[in-house]
């Protein structure tokens, strides 16, 4: 048994096979190398581990699926034979990288086949031989051919987890994320609170447990690697123990959220998409609070278009069924980074070209999201909330833009609401300036996140600074209580969407402070609700 020790995200107990991540092949680039010998040899050992991993596809596909489907391996096989030629060839002609070479190579035979027209089954295979081509490039560069395709609930490790990532991961197939960097408020971190599954980041284990079985504790930030049966048996206990405290939440299921002595408090959701709704209503949330809506931008190849957003929102509206949906406006840059939007590498990302930024110098793509928001409010009780806001004009400019939209809804009789529109309180400009916001909007939402990162001038991801994060900063505590008392003076709704609205030990705070909403992961919505249900 090996012990692997590093930070818990999120607590809970998973016991299971733990899976180390594989990263999806990257752009291939073409690069100059000065040794060419070493370069083909490199290839041809990825090829070796590539042609293995044909023969294991190929012998489970004989068992599980029979001789016709398992013959498909026996073509990936010839294809990546045929390879070696062309490979060497343009390796030593170009004194390029191999990467390169392969994905050449795989390129020129899928042509070749897609021209064959008197062969309509060859001409069938232009998408196997890129995929042969995509493993040895994968293999190439410490990936093993088959994706994150798992058959069994597995323990995750990884690197680190991109949200791009994430999104792509079959969730009912991961009982815990581990990852090696990370840091404890990154968008992992938020995904595992979502799911009610343990993390942990910053953990030293080597790729060499990957396929062992192990033991997540999110409460003390281990991992067991093969532990002995005393440990496997303590842990089996706890994980039962925990399913038991869950079990005696549920009953809190249907229950309003109100302290003994009548103050009651809106409990909301915060999701990333429709996939995460079954955890809303599992856990009895009272409506959404933070709709991440930038996912469906990192969930696509491409723009998504209007109709596309629409879909989502109108099924979340409805789902919700008349309850409120608050849905933040794209918040895209710094940590959650979209290829096919271009940005410029920037110095300072955190402090850069992000969010509402982004909406008000492009102002078609902030367009055609605000029409799908308009056209899905009628179908329920949608909110409009716009993120890292930082000066008065961007509201007002945003309000303007939103009025071109549904003046142009109104010409072409599309039906639509009115509906209430808020921002994110996430820097110390909104907190200082929330008395002026709070004339010119319906509600606030304290964005504790980023609200920590630009108080205390800290990153939230640089996993160095965490001993000088503290969440419980009397600064940010202080200026979630300026921006209570500026909201309630213009009779403008306070809520907190950040993670730490879910945090127990300051819930007691935070209603004593006057907050109106706090909305969080679903897992924590039933405990947090126990604590106010508790309080006088
Ligand atoms: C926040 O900053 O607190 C927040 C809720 O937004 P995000 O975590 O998506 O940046
Ligand atoms: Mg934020």
């Amino acid at each position: 048994m090996e012990v692997y020790q590093g930070k818990a995200s999120f607590k809970g107990v998973a016991i299971g096979r733990i899976a180390e991540m594989k990263k999806a092949s990257t752009v291939v680039r073409r690069m100059h190398v000065d040794d060419v010998d070493a370069e083909f040899q490199r290839y041809l050992a990825a090829k070796e581990q590539a042609q293995a991993e044909i023969m294991e596809l190929h012998d489970k596909a004989l068992k599980e699926v029979g001789e016709a489907q398992a013959e498909i391996f026996e073509v990936h096989a010839m294809f990546l034979d045929d390879f070696d030629d062309s490979v060497e060839n343009i390796i030593r002609e170009q004194s390029v990288n191999a990467e390169y070479a392969v994905a050449t190579t795989g390129d020129n035979t899928a042509a070749m086949l897609a021209a064959m027209d008197d062969n309509p089954y060859m001409q069938a295979r232009t998408t196997d031989v890129k995929d042969v081509a995509d493993r040895v490039i994968r293999d190439m560069n410490g990936g093993s051919g088959d994706g994150n395709v798992f058959t069994e609930p597995v323990l995750l490790i990884s690197d680190d987890l991109a949200p791009s990532e994430t999104v792509q991961l079959d969730k009912s197939k991961v009982l815990a994320f581990v990852t090696r960097g990370g840091s404890t408020n990154s968008h992992t971190a938020i995904l595992a609170r979502t799911m009610n599954i343990p993390a942990l980041c910053q953990v030293p284990i080597p790729k060499e447990a990957d396929g062992k079985m192990g033991i997540v504790d999110g409460f003390t930030g281990s991992i067991y690697v093969d532990p002995d049966a005393d440990i496997l048996e303590k842990y089996q206990q706890m994980a039962e123990e925990e399913a038991e405290k869950q079990r005696l939440l549920i009953q809190l299921k249907g229950k309003d959220t109100v302290t003994k002595s009548g103050k009651a408090i809106k409990l909301y959701a915060n999701i990333g998409g429709i996939g995460d709704l079954n955890f809303v209503l599992e856990n009895d949330a009272a409506g959404i609070g933070l709709f991440r809506s930038e996912f469906l931008y990192l969930q696509s190849e491409d723009y998504p278009t209007e109709e596309e957003q629409f879909k989502a929102y109108r099924t979340v509206a409805e789902m919700m069924a008349g309850k409120e949906v608050v849905i933040r406006t794209l918040d895209i840059g710094a940590d959650k980074q979209i290829d096919y939007f271009n940005l410029e590498k920037e110095e300072n990302p955190a402090l850069g070209f992000r969010a509402i930024r982004i909406c008000l110098t492009n102002e078609e793509i902030f367009k055609t999201q605000l029409r799908a928001l308009y056209r899905a409010s009628a179908y329920g009780n949608i909110c409009i909330m716009l993120p890292m806001i930082t000066s008065v004009w961007e509201v007002e400019k945003a309000k303007s833009i939103m009025e071109e939209v549904k003046d142009d809804l109104r010409i072409h009789k599309v039906p639509f609401k009115d509906v209430p529109i808020g921002v994110m309180i996430e820097t110390p400009a909104a907190v200082l300036i929330a008395d002026d916001l709070a004339e010119l909007v319906d509600f606030f939402s304290i964005g504790t996140n980023d609200l920590t990162q630009y108080t205390l001038a800290i990153d939230r991801q640089n996993q160095k600074l965490e001993r000088f994060f503290n969440a419980h900063h009397p600064a940010v505590l202080k200026a979630i209580q300026m921006t209570i008392d500026a909201g309630h003076r213009h009779n403008t709704w306070v809520g907190i969407c950040g993670e730490l609205g879910a945090d127990p030990t300051l819930t007691e705070t935070f209603v004593r402070m006057g907050i109106d909403e706090l909305s969080m992961s679903p897992s924590s919505i039933l405990p947090v609700r126990k604590i106010i249900r508790d309080m006088d």
